[in-house]
């Protein structure tokens, strides 16, 4: 029988907190495709992959952080969760609550919140407020809720989210044979950045679990490369941003709870936090569609965008092979697919129901 994929915590039960007795809470997450991207490669002469978090069970790597936070909350006895979103945090915190039986709340910011991902945390059952403010404000509450009444945090300040997410950079390793030279992805809240760098550690040195050490299972780490949206930049600023503000709203945030953890991930692996523009942004989002056959949301395309833009600075070393973790499904925001540049929405051709008319149109000649 084919090996069935069993979720993250069971896959790497000995390498994060839990034990026997764990009740594990999933929906099947992880396991997700290492794309070379053939077109990238060709690009920078160097060997370019792509994780495709959105082949996640809600379409983003949200999951692997959340069945973590999930399994926490029910081994902490909690009747309830919350989470602030941009979008994905609740489209996942309300699938595995649900899974999990316990009761959802959201916390989304006003405006932009893609009509995908909000269907999700509806559909899920889960009660979802906006906010009259942005990400960061939602946040804040939600910390308040946490500390403060009976809810249990599962927003990536949560450190089960941290461990849960660390597995993407297990699971590169473990499909390439090594470390990459180079991880790349987009950085929000930075949560991500900082769960891969401490992924990459753990499998490059020795790890200690309750039953014996682990031997190391790469030889290096690679070199981290965040980027930002260039209206949503804080670590390229160097402080936090007051009024963020990208299409990519999955990235829009201002003041990133995992600030520490991101900047020592870019400082000690000698790597880096750039901006892209929005425009960047949306050509890569175009690039990863048309070139390379992933369909991915606008936010998820800042790390292409960001080697694309490295590699016409003449920046990114060829022969080398470079990860690019595309983050959430394009599913989730369809809508910049479907606009033409003129800004208007593309139309199917009409055609009648004829074959001749039908080969005409698609420019066949008859054999
Ligand atoms: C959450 C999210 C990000 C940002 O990740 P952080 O851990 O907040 O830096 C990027 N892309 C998508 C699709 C996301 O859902």
């Amino acid at each position: 029988m084919a090996h069935q994929w069993r979720g993250v915590i069971r896959e790497y039960a000995d390498r994060l907190p839990v034990t026997e007795a764990t009740k594990v809470i999933t929906l099947g997450e992880g396991g997700t495709p290492l794309v070379h991207a053939q077109k990238l490669s060709e690009l920078t002469g160097s060997e370019v992959y792509l994780k495709v978090e959105g082949m996640n069970p809600t379409g983003s790597f949200k999951d692997r952080g959340m069945t973590m936070a999930m399994t926490a909350a029910v081994e902490a006895g909690a009747k309830a969760v919350v989470c602030a979103s941009t979008g994905n945090t609740s489209a996942s915190a309300a699938a595995y609550a649900t899974a999990a039986g316990l009761k959802c709340a959201v916390l989304v910011p006003e405006g932009k919140i893609s009509m995908g991902k909000l269907s999700q945390a509806i559909a899920h059952g889960a009660t979802l407020l906006q906010v009259d403010g942005n990400f960061d404000n939602c946040l804040d509450i939600a910390r308040k809720l946490g500390e403060s009444y009976p809810v249990f945090l599962v927003n990536s300040v949560n450190p089960a989210r941290i461990q849960g997410q660390k597995t993407g950079a297990f699971e590169v390793v473990d499909s390439l044979g090594d470390a990459p030279d180079i991880h790349v992805l987009p950085v929000g809240n930075a949560g991500n950045i900082s769960a891969y760098w401490k992924g990459y550690k753990e499998y490059a040195a020795p790890f200690e679990t309750s039953n014996g050490t682990l031997p190391a299972v790469s030889t290096k780490t690679p070199t981290m490369w965040g980027f930002q949206a260039a209206g949503a930049a804080p670590f390229v600023a160097g402080h936090p941003i007051t009024e963020p503000d990208t299409i990519a709203t999955a990235i829009r945030i201002g003041n990133p709870a995992s600030w520490d953890t991101a900047v020592a991930a870019r400082d000690e692996s000698g790597g880096l936090i750039e901006a892209v523009t929005d425009d960047e942004i949306l050509d890569a989002h175009r690039w990863l569609s048309s070139k390379e056959g992933v369909f991915v949301e606008p936010g998820s395309a800042a790390g292409v965008a960001g080697l694309i833009k490295k590699h016409a600075a003449g920046q990114v070393p060829s022969g080398k092979t470079i990860v690019i973790t595309v983050t959430g499904h394009g599913l989730k925001d369809p809508q910049w697919a479907l606009r033409t540049e003129d800004g208007s929405d593309v139309q199917p051709v009409k055609v009648p129901n004829d074959v001749v008319t039908v080969a005409a149109e698609l420019g066949l000649e008859e054999n």
